[in-house]
This record gives structure tokens, sequence and C-alpha cells, in this order.
């Protein structure tokens, strides 16, 4: 099979002892296209420079809602000089995290909008994440007219009728190993309807191992297990919803044919 992780965290601290075996066993799994996304303030350079080392590497930048709280200047200036790489294809990850509530809600909101304001000004599609705060993230999408810029709800944890709203705004949905955990049945329920042109599929790695590696550290190699959950869920042949998950992941962040 040959497939796309659209979200992973290679900068992360667990793949600093292992980061070219990892990468490594990710191409003998297939997996073609990796999109690496930052893991706090201050890493979007280490992204940067991870996707211009490796053609299969591409980056994001943009502060995750966690850290709204230290959204200033120096994290401005971060997110604008990594969209002068022509490998950052995304701003993201960002939204609203209401679950964890690592930074006030007002705070969230504010590091949101203006970071789709940049999006807007850069030309980039946005990736979203979403905790808890499903209705909060559709108002603000709403508001800001986040259909123009396109994007990814990544690691969908929500139900049908949320799965629903974000394809109506236009939005693509991925999917992490957390659709293959046995009591996500509203997600495998979202899973089934969203549509073949709109699916991607992710790890989310260092976190969040499918089954059937739950529990051990996650990385790109993984994916597979998951597509290959969700074709049986769909009823789709593994090989054909990596590859057409791929083709998304191309589509959104507007990728050059490989
Ligand atoms: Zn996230
Ligand atoms: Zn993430």
């Amino acid at each position: 099979m040959i497939a796309a992780d659209s979200h992973c965290h290679l900068t992360m601290e667990p793949f600093d002892e292992d980061r070219a075996q990892v990468l490594a066993r990710a191409a003998a799994e297939g997996v073609a296209l990796m999109v690496t996304v930052p893991a706090r303030k201050g890493d979007a350079p280490a992204c940067v420079a991870l996707a211009e080392s490796d053609p299969r590497i591409w980056a994001t930048a943009g502060l995750h809602p966690h850290e709204a709280s230290s959204w200033d200047d120096a994290a401005r200036a971060e997110l604008r000089a990594a969209l002068a790489s022509p490998r950052v294809v995304a701003v993201g990850e960002i939204g609203f995290d209401l679950h964890y509530n690592k930074s006030p809600r007002e705070a969230q909101e504010r590091a949101f909008r203006e970071q789709i304001g940049i999006a807007r000004a850069a030309g980039r599609p946005i990736v979203i994440h979403t905790r808890n705060a499903v209705g909060p993230t559709l108002a603000v999408l709403r508001e800001e007219g986040a259909r123009d810029l396109g994007g990814v709800l990544h690691c969908f944890t929500e139900n049908a009728a949320a799965a629903r709203a974000l394809l109506d705004l236009g939005f693509y949905i991925s999917f992490s190993g957390i659709a293959t955990f046995p009591k996500a049945t509203d997600i495998q329920e979202a899973a089934r309807l969203v549509p073949e042109e709109r699916i991607l599929v992710e790890t989310d790695a260092p976190f969040l191992a499918p089954v059937p590696h739950r529990g051990r550290r996650n990385e790109p190699g993984f994916v597979t297990a998951t597509i290959r959950f969700l074709a049986r869920l769909r009823r789709e042949e593994p090989e054909d919803l990596a590859a057409r998950a791929l083709e998304n992941c191309r589509a959104v962040f507007r990728l050059p044919p490989a």
C-alpha cells in the first residue's frame, strides 16, 4: 500500500534517538508523505528543517490552543518566518481545546482567529484541533470565513453531526488511531459517512497509537493499521482508501504531484 500520514509530530523528543529508523520503517510500510506539525512554541524551525531535508515530509506552523496564552509577537514572528518556506503547507494546529483548558478560553479564541487571518494572508489552508469544543470551533470557522481557506479537522473525535457540519464548510476530516479503539463508536459512525474525496488518515505520532499497537509510542508507519481498520468499516479495499487519502492529502495541502 502507498499511504500518507496527514498529521504527526516528528520533531518531538520521543523520536530524538531513532528518527532515521522511524522514517525507514515508514518507508517500508509504504508511507510516501508525512505532514509534521510543531509540538510547541519554538518548534517551527525544526519542522521546516526536517521538511527541507526529506522530500516525503512537509510541515505546518502555528500555535496549539494549549499554548494560546503565549500567543505574542515572538509567536507571530515564528509563524510568519516559517510561512516563508514553500515546505510549510498549512497553518496549524490551531483551534480550541476545552477539555484540557491549558490556556483560558478567551486566549484560545484570540490566537485561533488571528492565526486564521495569517493563514488567509499567506494563502494557506488551516489544520484544526478541537476537543470538547466543536460548537465554538464551528462558530469561529463560520465567522472567519474559513471555507475560503479550506483545511483539515485533525484527529476527529466528534460525532456524525459534527462531521456533516465540517463537510458542509468544505473541510477534510482526518481520522487517527482513536478511531480504532473499541469504544469509539461515534467516531466510527462518522468515519462511515465521510465521502471518499474528503477523508484523510493520520497518526498524530508519537501519541495515540492505533490498535494493535495501542499503548506503544506511535509512529508514521502505524498509519496503515488505521487505514486497514477504516477500510473494513467502510467496506473498501485498504489499498484504495490509502491511495485516496494520499491524493486528498496532496489536494488539501496543494502539494505538487508526486
Ligand atoms: Zn491536535
Ligand atoms: Zn497533533
